[in-house]
């Protein structure tokens, strides 16, 4: 089985990535990844000074990240950050590519290049982060009506201390990425550009509740038994867990 990550900027996939390491170990899935933009106009770490522009750092970057999950790679060339709604990102975009119709072509040709089983991409109602590239990029998958099955990256994160992590939708569903947990810090240390160590570590001692990956599936994904089974299965342990650590806690209080 091949799961694509669809993501607006190197880095994204950190919202997803140790449910992809997961199902790589349990499901044996072979992961590919891509990229709107090279994340160009992103915020480069004040430690890390480069004679490169953001853009070929970021690239770089990514070919290491998606080197650590054996995936594979491919980019789209679209501009980063160009507006701060959503709406007006996709006709930058759109106006770049030569209209809406050779947008999607652009985006529907590289999926089917890459020919995965199974997509997972942003929802468009908050991009996890709110970032306009994010929800843009969300709705113009979704618009392709594909008859791939898509699940919507879910977790909100706060990315500082004390570090949270909550749904975006109020149906999203947990599952519990307890033991590849590992794999989400390894992921943001290949982004050094990004995140500095000690954000790494923030994310690497997160406590084993919240060891979390919030996902929606949309309907298309009842085709696919074993894995809702599988992720089912894993969620209705994580709920029962929270349950319980939360009743004990109630308990002592
Ligand atoms: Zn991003």
């Amino acid at each position: 089985m091949r799961i694509l990550w669809i993501g607006a900027h190197p880095d994204d996939e950190l919202f997803v990535a140790p449910w992809l390491a997961r199902l790589r170990t349990t499901a044996g899935a072979k992961i590919a990844f891509l990229i709107a933009t090279r994340g160009e106009l992103g915020v480069c770490s004040p430690t890390l000074r480069s004679e490169l522009d953001l853009g070929s750092v970021r690239e770089a970057e990514m070919k290491d990240a998606a080197a650590s999950f054996d995936a594979e790679l491919q980019f789209l060339g679209w501009r980063d950050g160009i507006a701060r709604q959503p709406e007006d990102v996709l006709r930058g975009w759109a106006s770049d590519a030569g209209g809406r119709k050779a947008l999607r072509k652009q985006l529907r040709d590289a999926v089917e290049g890459l020919s995965p089983d199974w997509i997972v991409t942003f929802d468009r109602r908050h991009g996890c982060t709110w970032h306009a590239d994010h929800r843009a990029l969300g709705a113009l998958v979704q618009s392709l009506a594909l008859s791939i099955p898509v699940t919507l990256a879910e977790s909100r994160i706060t990315f500082s201390s004390p570090l949270h992590i909550q749904p975006g939708v109020r149906e999203a569903e947990p599952v519990d990425c307890r033991d590849t947990w590992d794999d989400l810090a390894r992921d943001m240390a290949s982004h050094r550009s990004q995140f500095d160590p000690e954000t790494v570590e923030l994310f690497r001692n997160v406590p084993q509740e919240q060891r979390i990956v919030w996902l929606l599936h949309l309907p298309a994904w009842r085709r696919w038994r074993y894995l809702r089974d599988n992720v089912a299965g894993a969620a209705t342990r994580v709920k029962s867990f929270v349950r319980d650590s939360v009743r004990a806690r109630a308990a002592r209080a």
